[in-house]
């Protein structure tokens, strides 16, 4: 059985890693969908798909599934996003996720979706770290290692520091 769980992962954190290991022990194989791929170089989305993938096969190893690490762009029509999805992934039976657009998208498509609890979300949240990143915190403990290797090759916080500066005219 094949698992999809789609995220932004701006950055991937220990919240997503903890989620994907139980369902790792649910499926054989998983698809992590990456959301919004066409996104990068802003406060919001600062890292590009590839470097999303970079960082989220590298925490990836640890899992006993086979993973599929895939970028999904956004599509400017969401009655046609389920469609764009599976026309971009191997074919999976179950999704993982809490979003209610995506969980409300899957649903009306008929396809089974399992809502996975929250783990410590006052702590593993993107928007957290993102903050954290910018005001100087220590954010690398919130992240796999293989992550915060990865953000500090690219030099990431400088590039989120510096996309969130404007112009001064
Ligand atoms: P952001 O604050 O940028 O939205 P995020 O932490 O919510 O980041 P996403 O990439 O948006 O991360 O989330 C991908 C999926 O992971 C979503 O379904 C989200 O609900 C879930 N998720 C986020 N944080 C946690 C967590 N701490 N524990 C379990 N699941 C989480
Ligand atoms: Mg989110």
């Amino acid at each position: 059985m094949r698992g999809l769980y789609i995220g932004r992962f701006q950055p991937y954190h220990l919240g997503h890693q903890v989620v994907l290991q139980k369902i790792a022990q649910e499926v054989d194989e998983i698809v992590v969908g990456i959301g919004s791929a066409q996104e990068s170089h802003t406060q919001e989305n600062p890292f590009t798909a590839g470097e999303r993938v970079t960082m989220i096969a590298g925490a990836l190893k640890d899992l006993e599934a086979t993973c599929y690490v895939i970028p999904l762009e956004d599509v400017a029509r969401n009655a046609v996003w389920v469609s764009h999805v599976r026309a971009m992934i191997p074919s999976f039976e179950v999704v993982y996720s809490n979003n209610p657009l995506v969980v409300r998208l899957f649903t009306e498509a008929g396809v089974a979706v399992k809502r996975p609890p929250m783990y410590k979300r006052e702590i593993y949240s993107g928007t957290r770290i993102r903050e954290m990143m910018l005001s100087g915190a220590n954010w690398e403990g919130l992240v796999p290692e293989p992550v915060a290797a990865a953000i500090k090759e690219i030099d990431g916080v400088d590039r989120l520091r510096t996309v969130g500066k404007d112009d001064g005219g």
